[in-house]
């Protein structure tokens, strides 16, 4: 194998700051320790130092920290210089290590680093990218839950069993006269329903950190007037959206994120469903429609002064089945009706002043009721599309041993498939442009 070469990449956010930090990584380290630093620096111990340039002149004075392989982030040989926060000192810093024979690293490579030195799985590399992407504390605290392996333990754990079923399975094959019964005697059906029933229970705490990382997007539909920039600012709280009195104003798709209990919700404000009166107007409608059938929950606000109209149940039958809804009925304060939430035959409805804020508290837990959000975040792991598709399939291929299990050969090779598939998600059996796809959208130094 190729010696991996040095790279170098500033690790702290761009602009300006009190501290700045620059990491080297690879074999040919210690080369650059005399020319850079003047000295050698021991070990994991912060060393006060000149960073030196090709005169020997000091760039900047700062911490080096020197950490040798294979105890450091990647697993090689790794330094890493804290100087001071600017992009010109952080600069010149990079060009002379540059000079000195490193390379630019390239987005996620010191994770990527780490991950082919075995220091993290694929499942824990993503969750760097997805902690430091974190948008809510639930979120962090679900990355770093998987960042620390209890994603990656569930899946070893389901590997663990799927191996051990399939070494009968395989023994019986290899022994067809004892087959079929010395599985049956190994209750071999009754471990397969429940690993399915673990799959799925692996799946649907996936799904609610798939949740928390990729929020749910809701269109908020309704007449012009009935109040949903006013509601989408109550649930802001802040004037996001322009409030106005002429119907008809609010015609682009704004989209505004609100984070509700650590979900992010993707509120996506569309222009009215009246019949148009202008082809700007008709566009406008086009869109909504659209926004409508990839949503994920559909907010259909309505004045309650005028209750449900034919207009308003016309607006429900554009909500496909698939998509979740709420009837909100809004402008309580202008009504003596209380705050509340029911089932109607048209589906959830909840009464609210966008006004006043009341029942707006309602609304929120229905939103997160409705979009799928299980209260409490214990035990979620801030899963990815790609996880959430591997483990589909992995409980498809166990469905299929299940009905199987008499034809051994069919059986083995299901659980060999769902055995492939575990391995996809922890990165032991990935494809080289899926690692190269994961990998880039990590920011540069990471
Ligand atoms: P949109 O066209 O559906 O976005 O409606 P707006 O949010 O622009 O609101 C239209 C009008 O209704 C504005 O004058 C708002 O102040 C008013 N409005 C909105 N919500 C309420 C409410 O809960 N109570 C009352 N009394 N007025 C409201």
């Amino acid at each position: 194998m190729a010696v991996p070469d040095l790279i170098t990449a500033v690790a702290t956010a761009p602009g300006l700051g009190a501290i700045g930090v620059l990491r080297i990584s690879g074999s040919s380290l210690r080369g650059l320790f005399l020319p850079l630093l003047g000295r050698e620096p021991e070990p994991r111990r912060a060393l006060l130092v000149d960073f030196l340039d090709s005169r020997g002149e000091a760039i900047d004075q700062g911490l080096a920290i020197y950490f040798p392989a294979p105890h450091s982030y990647t697993g090689e040989h790794v330094l890493e210089l804290q100087g001071h926060g600017g992009p010109a000192v952080l600069q010149r810093l990079l060009k002379r290590c540059v000079e000195l024979g490193a390379r630019l690293a390239e987005p996620g490579e010191f994770t990527r680093r780490a991950f082919l030195n075995d220091k993290l799985d694929l499942v824990q590399a993503e969750s760097v990218a997805d902690l430091i992407e974190a948008r809510s504390e639930a979120a962090a605290r679900s990355a770093l839950r998987s960042l620390k392996g209890a994603f990656s333990h569930e899946i070893h754990a389901l590997v663990a069993d799927v191996t051990a079923l399939r070494m009968l399975v395989e023994a019986c094959i290899d022994f067809p006269e004892e087959g079929v019964d010395q599985l049956e005697a190994a209750s071999a059906k009754q471990r397969l329903t429940e690993l399915l029933g673990r799959v799925r229970a692996v799946e649907s705490a996936a799904q609610q950190g798939s949740l928390l990382r990729e929020g749910a997007r809701v269109a908020l539909i309704g007449r012009p007037n009935v109040g949903k920039s006013s509601l989408l600012n109550r649930l802001a709280g802040e004037e996001v959206a322009i409030v106005t009195h002429i119907p008809g104003t609010t015609r682009d798709v704004i989209r505004q994120e609100l984070i509700l209990d650590g979900v992010p919700m993707h509120i996506l404000d569309t222009a009215g469903l009246r019949e148009p009166s202008d082809p700007i107007e008709r566009l406008g409608i086009e869109r909504t429609r659209e926004v409508i059938r990839t949503a994920d929950l559909a907010l259909v606000v309505v004045d309650i002064r005028e209750g449900l109209t034919p207009e308003d149940v016309r607006i429900l039958g554009e909500v496909p089945r698939s998509v979740g809804r709420i009837i909100v009925v809004n402008k309580i304060d202008l009504s003596s009706s209380p705050a509340q939430a029911r089932d109607t035959a048209l589906g959830r409805e909840v009464r609210v002043s966008a006004l006043s804020g009341e029942g707006v508290d309602i609304l929120r837990r229905e939103m997160l009721k409705a979009a799928g959000w299980c209260a409490g975040e214990e035990g979620v792991f801030l899963a990815r599309a790609r996880h959430l598709e591997a483990l589909a399939r992995v409980a498809a291929h166990l469905a299929r041993a299940e009905g199987r299990y008499r034809e051994l050969e069919l059986f083995a090779e299901e659980l060999r498939l769902v055995q492939l598939t575990l391995g996809e998600i922890t990165g032991e059996v990935t494809a080289d442009d899926l690692l190269g796809e994961i990998f880039a959208r990590f920011c540069i130094g990471k």
